[in-house]
């Protein structure tokens, strides 16, 4: 019998910095032009890492997951991890590029950040979110920087911006317990204080990174009240200079949905040694220096994932023929794609917006509504963008029909890994109500609507005028039943719709801005498209709001 085989052509990544229009031109557009021609070639290496060698070490790494063996053959405890190869080529890759070192280093001043997160943007989706323990890794700096404990700082904070291998720690963040990652003033692990050392007793049900050398974790000391500010922030470190694991026992890993490569544990701490961080009460407070951070990389890491599934997707509509033509020539493909670029274009501009002013902050250049601003747009950011992450990744499976749901082609993980950004780092709705509890909520919905007419006031082109209209009317609609709806139940109830609200509207304000700010560049007209796209697909989510 004879028959003529097809072979479908393999689609592959785009170079994330020459071929997207967007990164390029927000490196042109955002940055300093001094800063964006320095910072170019090592953003262009990392892409072209990241479209080549990288994705092909990450598929052919697929099936390698950590393993945990607990005891050696003679019934010692072992409680060793064997992470995967791609993981470990992730770590040196990480410091080679300085991903956690960047905002100690300081090179670009207040562009520090941009510069680290344009490189995360880059790296993050084909090394199998090792970004979960950079995040922690920088977030554990910031929060000891945050402390003031200068003996702590001193120890610690030079491994954990190392650009040396050989002397790189990275750190895990031990929260959540059994009893919730929600609501961790619940937490029951102890802290006994004894013959001046601090040991902590309890589980910690939840820890990725639990191959790291050092843990910000929170316990109650003994006689303590119950909640959150009963709760000390404490710094550990994993093993003793033997090797000896610090009174830690893995349990086991989690067998996850995606994040497979990460290895989460449930530990338990059976007297691990222990120092405070700052104090012996308000350990959850203590430890938002590393929301903040950690939040950043979960919202950069959202639209990188978004745009790197974009990249592959459109190469495979230009390989993929279906009545007759390519899918890139069909209408309605072309729109589905046109979707999908226009809410991962919102979701990068509202991270790199976020990262912005966390640089900005560092250098102390903020004004009281800047400032502000950076308090509402940390779970803001984080809540919209992991929805849209969790959301456009099922798109983009589809987009690749039958393949897409396919394992070794590399698609399928891009969802699974996705939907963790909504979970971790706070839920959406315990995002939602953070934000709505504020007790700074008025000065920052105030100084978000100034940002939003800020760049209104940059638009010349009907289109964007009209999409900057939009946007400023579903922030006014829901600073409107903010102040009109005063039943805590009723503000509680629509707290995620308010809070995607506010996201999705600074998004298209900020989608116009980009769009009207490269109007006459050639990448104008595709950031004018997306813009007035996601003006389509809608932005308010409140009741009766505008649409
Ligand atoms: C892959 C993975 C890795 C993780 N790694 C870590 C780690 O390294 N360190 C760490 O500390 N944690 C880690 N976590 C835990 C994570 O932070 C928690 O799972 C998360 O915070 C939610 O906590 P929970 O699972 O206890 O859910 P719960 O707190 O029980 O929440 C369940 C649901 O109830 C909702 N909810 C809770 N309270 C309210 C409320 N008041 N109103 C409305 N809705 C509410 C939540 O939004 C959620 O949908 C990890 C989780 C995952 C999936």
């Amino acid at each position: 019998m004879t028959f003529q085989a097809f072979v479908q052509a393999e689609p592959r990544p785009w170079h994330g910095l020459r071929d997207d229009w967007l990164v390029r031109s927000f490196v042109r557009r955002r940055l300093p032009p001094a800063v964006a021609e320095a910072i170019e070639p090592e953003l262009a290496d990392l892409a072209a890492l990241a479209a080549g060698p990288l994705w092909d070490f990450q598929r052919a790494d697929r099936q390698n997951e950590p393993r945990l063996t607990r005891f050696d053959a003679w019934g010692n405890r072992a409680d060793h991890i064997e992470l995967s190869p791609l993981w470990r080529e992730a770590e040196r890759l990480a410091v080679q590029f300085g991903l956690t070192a960047h905002p100690r280093e300081r090179r670009y001043g207040p562009w520090s950040r941009l510069h680290q997160f344009l490189l995360v943007h880059l790296f993050h989706p084909v090394t199998d979110v090792y970004t979960c323990p950079l995040a922690m890794t920088d977030g554990a700096a910031r929060t000891l920087l945050a402390s003031g404990n200068q003996a702590l700082i001193d120890r610690a904070v030079p491994h954990l911006t190392s650009r040396d291998a050989g002397s790189f720690w990275t750190s895990g963040q031990w929260m959540t317990e059994a009893t919730g990652g929600s609501d961790v003033g619940l937490s029951l692990t102890r802290a006994e204080h004894r013959d001046g050392t601090w040991r902590l007793y309890g589980k910690k049900w939840f820890t990725s990174a639990a191959t790291s050398q050092m843990a910000l974790t929170l316990a109650r000391p003994d006689g303590n009240g119950p909640g959150g500010s009963g709760l000390a922030l404490f710094y550990l470190e994993t093993r003793d200079a033997q090797g000896r694991l610090n009174g830690i026992r893995v349990e086991r890993l989690k067998d996850k949905l995606g994040t497979r490569k990460v290895p989460t544990a449930e530990l338990t701490l059976d007297g691990a040694v222990a120092h405070l961080v700052a104090g012996q009460t308000h350990g959850t407070r203590s430890i938002e220096p590393m929301l903040r951070v950690t939040r950043t990389w979960n919202s950069v890491c959202a639209a990188s994932f978004l745009r790197h599934g974009l990249g592959l997707a459109e190469d495979f509509a230009t390989l993929r023929f279906a009545f007759g033509a390519p899918l890139a020539s069909q209408p309605l493909h072309r729109a589905t794609l046109d979707d999908v670029d226009a809410e991962s274009a919102g979701a990068f501009l509202l991270a790199f917006a976020l990262v912005e002013l966390l640089g900005r902050e560092e250098g102390g250049e903020l004004d009281a509504g800047e400032a502000a601003l950076l308090r509402l747009l940390t779970p803001l950011a984080k809540a919209t963008t992991g929805k849209q992450a969790a959301a456009v990744a099922s798109e983009l499976v589809e987009a690749f029909g039958g393949a897409g749901y396919v394992e070794d082609t590399g698609i399928p993980v891009l969802l699974r890994d996705g939907q963790v950004l909504p979970i971790w780092e706070g839920t959406t709705n315990v995002l939602a109500l953070d934000l709505l509890l504020r007790s700074d909520l008025d000065q920052g919905l105030a100084a978000l609507r100034r940002r939003i007419t800020r760049a209104c006031g940059t638009l010349a082109d009907p289109g964007l005028q009209a999409a900057g209209t939009t946007s400023l009317a579903a922030v006014d609609g829901a600073i409107d039943w903010h102040r009109a709806t005063r039943d805590p139940g009723e503000r509680q109830r629509a707290a995620r719709r308010f809070i995607l609200t506010l996201g999705r509207a600074f998004e298209l304000a900020l989608l116009a801005e980009h769009a009207a700010a490269i109007a006459h560049d050639d990448d104008g007209p595709a950031a004018r498209q997306a813009c007035l796209r996601f003006r389509q697909l809608g932005v308010g989510q409140l009741p009766g709001g505008p649409s």
